[in-house]
């Protein structure tokens, strides 16, 4: 263990298994004390009591939040506060992929699932963060994106819609909020090995691979160690930008 998050506390969206649970593995190991926020409680039980296996004092807790309701953010705020006395770090995390089909497919139904969930969840997260931050005397927020943000996949416009629209909120938030000393920032992942992604046929891992200089996937401590840095002091002049781990998958 070191301590690039010493004395910080983090609540992190999504953090029940994939990249966010990872995330907090990272941070708790860099000294920080984290709440994991899910909708699979009992996974992110579990998950939170890895966490806690062989510490001497609690390092992490479980709540649990639906990113899309405003009242369960205010809650798991509440909640990190009451048990780790502040908070410093928001990871928007939680996220959906969405139906893999043509804009001309895809439903209203699911446009608005994924909507709530990946574009609403991550407003509502700052939303009711902010404060909490404030009260801290300022924090970091990493908001994750993807490089569905960045350019045109071909995949769920919904996905991309939100993903886009990720990358401008975090700005409009870094801008709004510099003068607390609040910082916020986008993390923009390629194709990373986790539940989000083992779906995928092999024909399109391989056009995937094909089109990914780094020619394999990403595991999900490759992206984690970029959300670490932009939650730590270390960014502490970092604030509005993206951060892109793609194995250079959008450099050509
Ligand atoms: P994952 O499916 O393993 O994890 C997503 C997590 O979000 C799950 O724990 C899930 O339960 C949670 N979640 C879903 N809906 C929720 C809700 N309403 N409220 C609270 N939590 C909810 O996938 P992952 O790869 O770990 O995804 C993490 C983030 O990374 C997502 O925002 C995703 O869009 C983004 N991302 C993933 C990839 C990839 O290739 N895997 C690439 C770019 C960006």
């Amino acid at each position: 263990m070191t301590d690039r998050l010493a004395g910080k506390v983090a609540l992190i969206s999504g953090g029940a298994r994939g990249q966010g649970a990872c995330e907090a593995r990272l941070f708790v190991n860099e000294g920080a004390r984290v709440v994991i926020g899910d909708i699979l409680d009992d996974l992110g039980q579990r998950t939170v009591e890895e966490l806690n296996r062989g510490a001497e004092t609690r390092r992490a807790a479980y709540v649990h939040l639906d990113v899309t309701k405003l009242e369960e953010w205010e809650q798991a705020t509440a909640t990190t506060e009451a048990t780790f006395g502040a908070l410093h770090i928001l990871v928007n995390n939680a996220g959906i992929a969405g139906q893999r089909v043509s804009l001309e497919e895809a439903s209203e139904e699911d446009w608005q699932h994924v909507i709530d969930i990946n574009q609403k969840g991550v407003w509502l997260g700052m939303k009711a963060v902010v404060p909490a931050l404030r009260r801290a005397g300022g924090g970091s927020i990493v908001n994750i994106s993807s490089i569905a943000g960045l350019v045109g996949l071909g995949s769920s416009i919904a996905y991309q819609a939100t993903k886009g629209a990720v990358r401008l909120m975090t700005k409009t938030a870094a801008v709004q909020y510099a003068a607390e000393k609040i910082r916020v920032n986008s993390v923009h992942p390629g194709y990373i090995d986790t539940d989000m992604t083992k779906g995928m046929d092999a024909a399109r891992r391989e056009r995937v691979l094909g089109l990914t200089p780094l020619k394999r996937m990403a595991q999900p401590e490759e992206v984690a160690y970029g959300v670490l840095f932009l939650a730590s002091d270390e960014a502490s002049y970092v604030t509005g930008s993206e951060l892109v781990i793609d194995g250079g998958f959008t450099a050509q």
